[in-house]
């Protein structure tokens, strides 16, 4: 029998073959959730059109209980370890999705895994949360009265309580069965992110209610080991199991994995207009070698990471659509889609930008930096 696959959620190897990790741990097409999501009001988002969100677990069972009128809330996290990018803009789009359709919103800001993993000194990865993170978020429409930000090492005792719990309920060779290698350091971060992710369901935290959780197909790892936990509580506490949505990580301009340890990989929301173009305009394309042979036989926009920039956040359906086929049959040129890639991209960062002073302001004021 082949073995499982192993994935590292804080590495830099990504993800690539998305069939295989379905079949082996039991992820289940997106598609087969649009009937419900119709039934609870919500159309299909762009990314669950492109194929972009591909998987999901239980997902199916969270819309039902929003059909009956239940609770529902949608948990992410964020580790302050660099600047906001578009590979984070995916998550937040995801978010705001989820908020205008009446999920309440939860954003872990990940200090503790911050510190303990990337060796960020503490003040500064609390200044990275709330002024790269949580006001670029706002910025993009995250609307802060109906989200709760919150601070892994500020969320009081009940949290705790909980992770202490959890530390009791696994034993060190279930964690490498699922982590591989693992140090004190990624045992406590991973412990502290299925408390992030249970939490929610407690009394002190808002009381039951049935959580999604929207990830990177890396970070499938932390979703099983929490929906373990959940299920061992039996007998202390009742805890459901949560729900997870899977999606492609957005390639780097280089073609590898985005990071913001890697500037030119991607484009920051904050980046000055003429650095952006600059990153745009010398992306790694899926053109030919001369204009003469991309004219003759097309482009592989499959292979292009601007097509990627249109695909996640650039285009509407039809643009996308006449993009692909114009590159295809060698009708457009990269230099003409960059240009066109650029002219959607000035715009939104104009407006992002212009909005992100007061979205700073705001940020500071809605959330409870710790002190130390
Ligand atoms: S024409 Fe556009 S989509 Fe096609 S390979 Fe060039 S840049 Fe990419």
């Amino acid at each position: 029998m082949a073995e499982e696959p192993r994935i590292d959620p804080w590495g830099t190897v990504e993800v690539k073959d998305y069939k295989r990790l379905m079949e082996v741990f039991g992820i289940k097409p997106i598609n087969t959730i649009l009937p419900l999501l119709e039934k609870a009001g919500m159309k299909p988002s762009a990314y669950m059109r492109r194929g972009i969100i591909f998987g999901h677990r239980d997902m199916d069972r969270v819309l039902e209980a929003k059909i009956r009128g239940e609770p529902v809330a949608v948990l992410t996290g964020f580790m302050p370890s660099g600047r906001f990018h578009f590979g984070h803009k995916l998550t937040v789009d995801q978010l705001i999705y989820y908020q205008n359709s009446g999920f309440k919103i939860f954003v872990a800001l990940a200090d503790a895994e911050a510190v303990i993993v990337r060796r960020i000194p503490r003040r500064e990865a609390i200044r990275i949360a709330v002024e790269e993170y949580v006001a670029n978020m706002i910025a993009l429409g995250l609307d802060p009265d109906k989200t709760e930000f919150y601070f892994q090492t500020n969320r009081g005792a009940p949290y705790y309580r909980l992770l202490q719990l959890f530390a009791g309920k696994v034993t060190a060779a279930e964690m490498e069965a699922i982590y591989g290698d693992l140090t004190p350091a990624k045992v406590m971060a991973a412990l502290t992110q299925a408390a992030d992710i249970l939490h929610v369901e407690l009394e002190e935290y808002g009381g039951y209610k049935h959580v999604v959780v929207p990830v990177g197909a890396d970070q499938d790892p932390h979703l099983r080991l929490t929906r373990d936990l959940a299920d061992r509580m039996g007998g202390i506490i009742s805890l459901e199991r949560p729900a997870s949505t899977y999606h492609k990580m957005q390639r780097g301009l280089d073609g590898v994995k985005m990071s913001s340890s890697r500037p030119d990989s991607t484009i920051f929301l904050t980046d000055p207009l003429n650095e952006a173009k600059r990153k745009l305009m010398k992306a790694l394309t899926g053109g030919r070698a001369t204009a003469e042979e991309q004219r003759r036989l097309g482009g592989v926009p499959e292979s292009c990471t601007v097509y990627d920039m249109h695909m996640y956040h650039l285009m509407g359906d039809e643009e996308l659509a006449k993009i692909y086929r114009d590159c295809r049959s060698g009708a457009m040129l990269c230099g003409e889609c960059k240009l066109l890639a650029w002219s959607k991209m000035k715009d939104l960062l104009e407006r992002h930008q212009q909005r992100l002073e007061e979205a700073r302001e705001v940020a500071w004021s809605i959330v409870d930096a710790p002190r130390f």
